[in-house]
């Protein structure tokens, strides 16, 4: 690859991306295709959410995508902050439609149109629904995956009686956005509450996880949104309780998108390519053989049985027979984030052994056939937890808790470009007012990620006006 990652980050995902064939541009302005490989992280990001939905009884639906204007016109908060990215279908063929037609940005609007026909009694509640879908923000700045005019996500929605079961599942889908990012995508993930101006347009709270990527940078990685009663007001959810009163419906939703490809990327990615966890790694293992194998059957041999055995076994699994040379193999593969490469040549052979390489190691490793299966299983094994680990001592690294003024933090900046490295995550005092926010994004680029619910530390002062904290922030650059 002609950029590294510590002259051009950007640069250099964008090629690691292309090169790899996750996607490619398509030629409508910020949306992109999902080559099958980039479309397979997806898809097993789906089945680890869809395994939430189901032991949670949270079924899966699917509501149209065009949404008719009058809908958008109930709640005007939502409206308000949507108006810009939205997207309209004006006409048909050559006639005038007689309403515009949205495509969607998110469902708040038809869905809770749909539960207001669906939720009569007490009886129906919790009522809770979720659906994968595509949706459309026309973004002014785009970059793949992390910010495009359409997008994939899953968006949940759900109707409670009262707003402690609604706050309950609002910051019970927080946690399990953490596992997903910790433990499923090895991304250790920073949880906390956003500010009013972040806020979901129409929530009254809206909770994120946020993760630091190699360059310092955030990611807001998932929300998850109370919307109290105002959302059942604008579309008229009410149900009837035990004692028979027309009472309004509390709801959430919550959303995590093809975002996560990006942060995932940007996580464990190195200057030879992508690095993925083997938990959503289209390819786990590929098996090469090299040297003079033409020659020697028996090798290829070999190494079809084992393929068929790793296959048997259930892993994502690519036998290399290809004529390029092991050298060209070997970077194609270390591009790709094949998480395991095990080679065999003559000599391997005779050793009775195979050559195997973790894509996050720099060890090879002799591994008797014999004990291949066992070795193979543990490493796959320990691979999320090792990367989780180095994801998070290198967060640790890059973040600040003695910045305490705006003068601080510019030079902290400044310092920071001197010396090329990232200016990270920096934990900062607020005293809670707008200004204050704006006023850190005018002059420094850095927005406020969220309120932490376990904060590091308390911090008393505002870094802006000097005036009491009233609550302790992090902020950071963010895509
Ligand atoms: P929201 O409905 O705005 O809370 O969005 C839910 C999640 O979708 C966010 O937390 C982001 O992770 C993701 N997201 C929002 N906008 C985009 C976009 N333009 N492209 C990709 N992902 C997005």
């Amino acid at each position: 690859m002609s950029n590294t990652q510590s002259n051009d980050f950007t640069e250099w995902y964008i090629q690691t991306i292309t090169k790899a064939e996750l996607m490619s541009y398509s030629p409508v302005r910020g949306s992109i295709i999902f080559r099958p490989d980039g479309y397979e992280l997806w898809e097993h990001i789906q089945e680890r959410f869809n395994l939430y939905l189901k032991s949670e009884g949270i079924r899966n639906a699917y509501f149209p995508m065009l949404i008719p204007r009058n809908f958008f016109m109930k709640e005007a908060d939502h409206i308000e902050g949507f108006a810009p990215e939205l997207p309209w279908v004006t006409e048909v063929g050559d006639e005038k439609l007689e309403e515009p037609l949205a495509l969607r940005p998110t469902s708040e609007t038809m869905i809770g149109s749909a539960f207001s026909d669906w939720i009569n009694s007490y009886r129906d509640l919790p009522y809770e629904i979720n659906q994968w879908a595509n949706v459309f923000r026309w973004e002014k700045k785009t970059l793949p995956f992390m910010r495009t005019s359409e997008f994939l996500w899953q968006e949940g929605h759900t109707a409670h009686a009262d707003e402690a079961d609604a706050r309950r599942r609002t910051l019970h889908v927080l946690d399990e956005y953490e596992k997903v990012a910790e433990e499923f995508l090895s991304i250790p993930v920073y949880k906390g509450q956003k500010t009013p101006s972040e806020r979901f347009a129409g929530a009254m709270d809206t909770y994120s996880i946020e993760a630091m990527m190699k360059d310092g940078k955030a990611v807001q990685a998932g929300t998850s949104h109370y919307m109290g009663t105002k959302f059942a007001e604008a579309f008229d959810i009410t149900y009837l309780t035990k004692e028979n009163q027309h009472t309004h419906a509390f709801t959430t939703s919550w959303g995590i998108s093809t975002r996560l490809l990006g942060a995932l990327i940007m996580t464990h990615g190195d200057d030879k390519g992508l690095v993925f966890p083997p938990t959503v790694a289209p390819t786990q293992i590929v098996l090469m053989p090299v040297g003079p194998w033409k020659k020697n059957p028996a090798i290829m041999e070999k190494l079809t049985g084992l393929y068929e055995g790793f296959k048997a076994a259930g892993f994502r699994v690519r036998l290399d027979d290809s004529d390029n040379s092991p050298g060209y193999k070997f970077n194609e593969w270390e591009l790709k984030g094949a998480c395991l490469r095990i080679e065999c040549g003559p000599r391997d052979l005779e050793n009775g052994h195979a050559m195997v390489k973790a894509r996050d190691l720099d060890d090879k490793v002799a591994v008797p056939f014999e004990e291949l299966a066992g070795y193979v299983k543990e490493q796959l094994d320990s691979m999320p937890k090792r990367l989780l680990d180095a994801a998070r001592a290198r967060n640790k690294a890059n973040e600040h808790f003695d910045i305490d003024t705006l003068a601080d933090l510019k030079a902290h900046i400044e310092t920071c470009k001197k010396e090329n490295r990232p200016t990270g995550f920096v934990l900062v005092g607020w005293d809670g007012t707008e200004e204050t926010e704006a006023k850190i994004k005018e002059e420094t680029g850095f927005t406020t990620r969220n309120i932490p619910f376990e904060a590091p530390m308390q911090k008393t002062v505002d870094i802006v006006s000097g005036k009491p904290a009233k609550y302790t922030l992090w902020i950071a650059r963010a895509y």
